[in-house]
């Protein structure tokens, strides 16, 4: 029988040493729990960091999966595939876009917005209006393009030169934009919400004063959804929390609920840039992981009261903390938006975060200091307390 430390001595010989990993090989999942090879049980709270929305082998998904996966399981963009079609239009009934691309991770969307801008910039006002202002402290993927957008100077070094044209202002910082913005800016580009960076909550109304500046200067407003979008903030997407609309929007993580996929979608105005040739993914919009999403939405859109539990559950953990926070000085501040939730710690969370494992917990530590909570968004009472009890105890130990 292959035990634990063997996989992992493999593991040791044969994986690109790219991830500290923890020593345990999670082997199943159903709703908010996983179980490792020996069969110990853990409560997810990082849901493979906000894909996993609706819990672990949700029954919905799973027969989505089985039943595609039967009948095709990947076909050419040559080609038309109906779960690519349906989802597209779930997608645009829904949100304030008219058209969508599909891909296969975040990194992979973001690429897809930086050359959408790119493109309608060039296109209708020649060379040189390229580009793109992100924010510090941002999260837009690994790949060079996007670790040119992440304002995050630990992404960049060792892998420079980076991709020209990206300037990062201070987030939430409206003035910093307005300094920044010139000539030559073609797009915004922004989390509406700072996941990996620590769950950053912008001002009410910086999006609003964003929106109007883009749209005086025809400046194309990005909203990487990627983490924040599909239901986890308690809305669909989160830029409905700031009552504006952006020009493109990412979304990848938790929209096939754990099949890879990524889109990227965006207004008919600017989508009408890409034409035949101009971008392209070979598994983009895969049949199987499109009629996953399918599955997903049908849950978001149809069981509304899934949204508002969201927002609810997500208060209740929040409420809860701050007891919690009275009694453990390392505690800085608790915030978080629906079930996107920091606890921002005065130590690192490294220790927090080995000791909840042991306790059978996973949560995520970002940012160094920053545990981050992301449980399904369909975690019921029982667990919650069940997790809080964990991380109480664990909190205290420090
Ligand atoms: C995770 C993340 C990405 C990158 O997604 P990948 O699928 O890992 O490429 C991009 N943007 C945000 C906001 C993310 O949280």
């Amino acid at each position: 029988m292959t035990t634990t430390r063997d996989l992992i001595n493999d593991a040791n010989d044969y994986l690109m040493n790219t991830y500290s990993q923890f020593p345990v090989v999670i082997d199943k999942g159903r709703g908010a729990e996983v179980f490792d090879l020996d069969g110990v049980k853990y409560l997810d709270f990082v849901s493979g960091l906000a894909v996993t929305n609706l819990g672990h082998c949700y029954p919905n998904v799973v027969l989505a999966i089985q039943k595609q996966i039967q009948s095709l399981i990947h076909i050419s963009n040559l080609y038309y595939n109906k779960p690519q079609i349906e989802l597209a239009a779930l997608l645009v009934q829904n949100s304030f876009a008219d058209r969508v691309f599909f891909c296969n991770s975040g990194a992979e969307a973001n690429e897809a917005a930086i050359k959408l801008a790119r493109k309608y910039s060039f296109d209708k006002f020649g060379h040189g209006r390229h580009e793109i202002i992100t924010a510090f402290n941002s999260f837009h993927g690994r790949t060079m393009a996007t670790i040119s957008a992440t304002g995050q100077e630990r992404f960049h070094t060792g892998f420079e030169p980076l991709l020209d044209g990206f300037h990062y202002v201070p987030f939430s910082d409206i003035d910093a934009i307005y300094r920044m913005v010139n000539e030559k800016t073609a797009a915004i580009m922004m989390e509406p919400i700072q996941g990996e960076g620590g769950v950053i909550i912008p001002s009410q109304t910086y999006f609003a004063e964003l929106r109007e500046l883009c749209t005086r200067k025809d400046i194309l407003l990005i909203f990487d959804e990627v983490q924040a979008g599909m239901g986890r903030t308690g809305k669909l997407f989160s830029y409905e929390h700031f009552g504006i609309e952006p020009d493109i929007m990412t979304l990848a993580k938790g929209l096939a609920g754990g099949m890879p996929i990524g889109a990227m979608l965006a207004r008919d105005s600017v989508a009408s840039a890409f034409t035949p040739g101009s971008h392209a993914s070979t598994f983009g919009g895969n049949p199987v992981s499109c009629n996953a999403a399918i599955a997903v939405l049908e849950v978001l859109l149809e069981e509304s009261a899934l949204l508002q539990s969201t927002q609810e559950t997500g208060e209740y953990i929040m409420e809860s903390l701050i007891p919690m926070k009275k009694v453990c000085p390392v505690i800085r501040e608790v915030r978080g938006k629906g079930l996107m939730i920091a606890i921002e710690l005065t130590v690192p969370g490294g220790p927090v975060v080995e000791e909840c494992l042991k306790n059978g917990l996973l949560i995520n530590c970002t940012a160094g200091n920053i545990i981050r909570l992301l449980p399904p968004l369909n975690i019921t009472r029982d667990e919650v307390d069940t997790a809080l009890h964990i991380l109480d105890k664990s909190l205290r130990k420090l």
